[in-house]
């Protein structure tokens, strides 16, 4: 008799009985191992099948790795050296090349599955957050960013203040005309650092927390289109989509009011979602 199992979302055999007794023996094939034969309507776990091996090693993970549908052996032809490299999505069952496929732990899902697959991990469909509450979110994190500004922007402020001072003093053009540059680059530093904060504020938050705060105060969150989470490299992208967004009148935020998935013009860029987390 002929036998299949899975490993690492990937079906290896056709293998004979001895030898899969031999894999139960080093622990290859564990009880939760997803095992096929010709025959079986579709793919179980070892144990299920075959017994429960008394050297099981019980790994913990109870949780069973969704069958990867099965796979028919009708053919047994396929070239046994390229096939190293072809893997089968968990969801339709057909095989892909390694590299098309995404792993989510031990399941591994292709391209068309993936969207319904992560939809179903977060349990049920998602709900798109609209423009009102976006713009609501905004306002609050607006508010935070300046608050943390105004306080960081402190000592240049009073800089700023003791060269005026000094110029009040001593009000001689000469010494006014000297002072320009050096009020000049206060301000440059003000709005850099306010620049760099807002900037480091949604990368920070969108990386670690998956939603800036305002976003969170509503219960929202940002993620890509296939549900997954934000990179680094992704945040800082969409900030300057964000501020693309902004420059054209704000008709960047408001088209995200009329999109079937509630997306602005940054959402469109970076293709990312902001949906409801509950
Ligand atoms: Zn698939």
């Amino acid at each position: 008799m002929k036998w299949y199992y899975a490993e690492g979302g990937r079906q290896v055999g056709p293998v004979e009985e001895s030898v899969l007794d031999e894999l139960v023996r080093q622990g290859t094939v564990r009880d939760d191992t997803l095992v096929w034969r010709e025959g079986m309507a579709a793919w179980q776990r070892h144990a299920a099948v075959r017994g429960s091996s008394s050297a099981g090693s019980g790994s913990g993970n109870g949780s069973a790795v969704p069958p990867p549908s099965p796979m028919p052996v009708s053919a047994p032809a396929s070239a046994p050296a390229s096939a190293s490299d072809t893997r089968y999505c968990s969801e339709c069952g057909r095989p892909f090349p390694a590299s098309q496929l995404t792993s989510y732990g031990d399941v591994l899902v292709c391209a068309q599955c993936r969207p319904a697959y992560t939809q179903r991990l977060s349990g049920g469909p998602r709900r798109f957050g609209g423009f009102w509450i976006r713009f609501l979110a905004v306002i609050i994190d607006v508010i935070i960013i300046g608050v943390a500004g105004a306080i960081i922007r402190i000592p240049l402020g009073l800089a700023g203040l003791g060269v005026g001072l000094g110029l009040g003093r001593n009000p001689d053009p000469n010494q006014v005309l000297a002072a320009v540059p050096a009020l000049m680059s206060l301000i440059g530093l003000s709005f850099f650092i306010q620049f760099a904060l807002s900037l480091a504020y949604d990368v920070y938050f969108l990386t670690t927390k998956g939603a800036t705060p305002g976003k969170m105060a509503l219960g929202l969150k940002v993620t890509r289109s296939d549900g997954g989470p934000i990179s680094a490299g992704l945040a800082v992208g969409r900030y300057f989509a964000k501020i693309l967004s902004g420059l054209i009148l704000w008709i960047g935020f408001i088209i995200a009011g009329f999109d079937s998935e509630k997306r602005s013009l940054h959402d469109h860029i970076c293709g990312t979602r902001v949906v409801y987390t509950r």
